[in-house]
């Protein structure tokens, strides 16, 4: 086969060549990776800087924050640095005096598994030698009875009853072969044992139920003796994510295990033979990591917290990360280690790797950073490398970046997906032509989805003083920049809007609208029902207010601009201010007209059409100047 070249579209050099922190590789094969795992660790130097120091010192570790941001990562990377050497075996051995208090012993490693292979080896020459006598012995019988005595029923029930003893005396003896609870022979570096969520047993340790207790078919205490998490992280780290979800005897336990760095194994479920059982304690000492968002810290059990805060550090995780050539170049090196650790994918091409440095910039929702929620970040990461995969690409190519992305959309993404699918059977959405009253709006559907939401308003007489009705679904804040519309359209209208009310309603809203953020669609829908002048429905409209009119930033308006351009939008008013945070993809970007506003009269003059009609006196009213001072801002 002839050699593929990594050759790829969409984006021009320069921007990949910045996208990439200036980094010259043809594609992630060319990426280097560090051997360490706390140095694959993207940003988090703080919590890099504690887990580095704490290891030295043998210190526990409270990481905090959100889930995705490379707290077990930490954890581990910390086992890496604590020493392998040594490293304890324990083995647990049958107890002649107490068939129920097994007897614990610990050995440096690897002699754990030697002393077990002896044992076996001496109960096996003994049991050799003992069936060759005993085969012996039967032969003696059998001939005795039947040639000597010419009996040989009689020979044939010895022989019998002979067996029976024999195999009962040999299932006692291989019952004393002792068990390896612990066994890190081999290993080189310290141990990591992850017990996020697992019930006491699993953490604890446990002794298995015998559902035969007596009659020589019972297994012996000793052998059902199982290690738990906080046993097998001896010498090493333990780690558990939402420490605050187990429950209360469990952290307990936990904290005398910290403390006393040894722990009996004993059975966990009170109504099982098991918990009559109960070795010699266990070595416990390892390091604790524990993690969670700041629920868990709370949640969590006080004695516990404070033995971690006393001998230990707390660390708040970075969500993001500053946007600089050096922390591009770090993500362009997590994805590489994303397709080496998955062994499967595709190596990525210069223009994969920009888009999806371009994706951490747009899941950081602030100007100038990067996400840091990298697991989400890597399975985007690995649905590109399928999709590549599943046409058998050489590379995965930007192409397959950005249908990945489609791919995996978030529960909000494909609800409002199947919502706009709804809403385009009854014709809801309207991007062209001009309409008295109606605005096309853009909202949000959770934290990162942008929906076109149309405002509509009219002006009916009131029946006291006139005021502003807002319907269609809108929360806590809404409200307040509903007064900030009023403030707006009065000053406006001046003496006009007595005596009337304007009723402001968001069409087919899904998920509640902050108001705030579609103050200036509503002015514009009301300015035009007051006035008669249509609005431009090719146009869509974004922006908080203040109440004097000044357009003011609205969160993600990347999202809001992706919504618009695909319902055909084409031309968008955002605010001046979110100008640098559109990030959308190119090809979003091709499709719409972006008309950065920072007065709401600037607004009105892009989204407002034509000629008002003959609208009486009223074309002398404030709101008649309004609109003309709107015009006045065309170019
Ligand atoms: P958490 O424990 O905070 O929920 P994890 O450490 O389990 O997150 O992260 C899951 C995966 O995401 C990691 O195995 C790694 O591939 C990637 N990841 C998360 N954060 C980082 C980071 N800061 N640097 C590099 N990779 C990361």
């Amino acid at each position: 086969m002839a050699p593929v070249s990594p050759v790829d579209g969409g984006l021009d050099p320069e921007t990949v060549s910045d996208l990439l922190g200036g980094l010259d590789v043809e594609t992630t094969a060319s990426v280097e990776v560090p051997e360490r795992l706390v140095d694959r660790v993207v940003g988090q130097a703080r919590a890099r800087e504690v887990v580095e120091k704490a290891a030295l010192q043998r210190r526990h570790v409270l990481l905090i924050g959100l889930p995705g941001t490379g707290k077990s990562m930490l954890a581990h990377a910390m086992s890496e640095l604590l020493p392998g050497e040594g490293l304890e075996d324990v083995v647990v051995y049958h107890n002649p005096d107490d068939g129920n208090r097994p007897r614990v012993r610990v050995l440096p490693a690897g002699q754990g598994a030697e002393v077990v292979g002896r044992y076996r080896d001496t109960l096996r020459n003994q049991a050799a030698m003992g069936s060759a006598f005993r085969t012996l012995l039967l032969v003696l019988v059998l001939v005795y009875t039947v040639f000597v005595m010419a009996e040989p029923l009689v020979g044939v029930i010895a022989v019998g009853l002979l067996s029976i003893l024999f195999r009962t005396g040999r299932s006692r003896r291989t019952a004393r072969l002792p068990k390896l609870l612990v066994d890190n022979g081999g290993r080189e570096t310290a141990p990591f044992e992850d017990a996020t969520g697992t019930h006491a047993g699993a953490l604890l340790g446990d002794v298995r139920h015998d559902p035969f207790q007596s009659g020589g078919l019972e297994t012996p205490s000793h052998d059902r003796v199982e290690p738990g998490a906080i046993h097998r992280a001896n010498g090493g780290v333990l780690f558990i994510d939402e420490v605050n979800t187990l429950d209360v005897r469990s952290q307990q336990h936990l904290l005398t295990a910290v403390q006393e760095r040894e722990f009996a194994v004993t059975g966990q479920s009170e109504r099982s033979s098991g918990a009559m059982v109960r070795t010699d304690p266990v070595p416990t000492d390892f390091v604790m990591v524990a993690a969670g968002n700041l629920d868990a810290v709370a949640n969590m059990h006080p004695a516990l917290r404070s033995r971690l805060k006393g001998y230990g550090y707390e660390v708040y995780m970075d969500d993001s990360l500053e946007d600089t050539p050096e922390n591009r170049r770090a993500l362009v090196r997590f994805v590489a280690q994303e397709v080496g650790k998955d062994g499967r994918l595709p190596h990525f091409t210069r223009e994969a790797l920009a888009e999806v440095v371009l994706e951490a910039r747009r899941r950081a929702g602030r100007r100038g950073r990067l996400t840091l929620e990298l697991r989400d970040l890597g399975g985007l990461v690995r649905v590109a490398g399928d999709v590549a995969r599943s046409e058998d690409a050489p590379f995965v190519r930007r192409e397959h970046v950005l249908r990945a992305k489609r791919r995996s959309r978030s529960v909000e993404r494909q609800l409002t997906d199947h919502y706009l699918d709804r809403r385009r059977d009854y014709d809801l959405t309207l991007v062209e032509g001009a309409v008295v009253g109606r605005a096309n709006g853009l909202t949000l559907v959770g934290d990162d989805v942008g929906v076109v939401l149309p405002v509509v308003a009219d002006v009916t007489p009131a029946q006291g003083e006139g005021r502003v009705v807002a319907t269609g679904g809108l929360r806590d804040a809404g409200a307040e920049s509903m007064a900030h519309v009023a403030a707006v359209v009065k000053k406006a209208a001046g003496r006009r809007l007595a005596g009337r009310d304007i009723h402001v309603q968001f069409v087919g809203n899904v998920g509640g609208v902050r108001g705030d953020a579609s103050a200036l669609a509503v002015v514009t829908a009301v300015v035009s029902a007051l006035s008669g002048v249509p609005v431009d429905q090719s146009v869509a409209v974004a922006g908080a207010l203040s109440v004097r009119g000044d357009v003011l930033p609205v969160p993600n308006v990347t999202a809001r601009v992706e919504a618009a351009a695909a319902a055909g939008v084409e031309r968008v008013v955002l605010p001046a201010a979110n100008r640098d945070d559109v990030l959308a993809e190119a090809e979003a970007l091709a499709r719409v007209e972006i008309v950065p506003v920072s007065h709401v009269g600037e607004a009105l003059a892009v989204a407002l059409v034509g000629d008002a009609p003959d609208f009486g006196g009223e074309r002398d009213s404030a709101v008649g100047r309004l609109v003309d001072a709107a015009r006045a801002f065309r170019p």
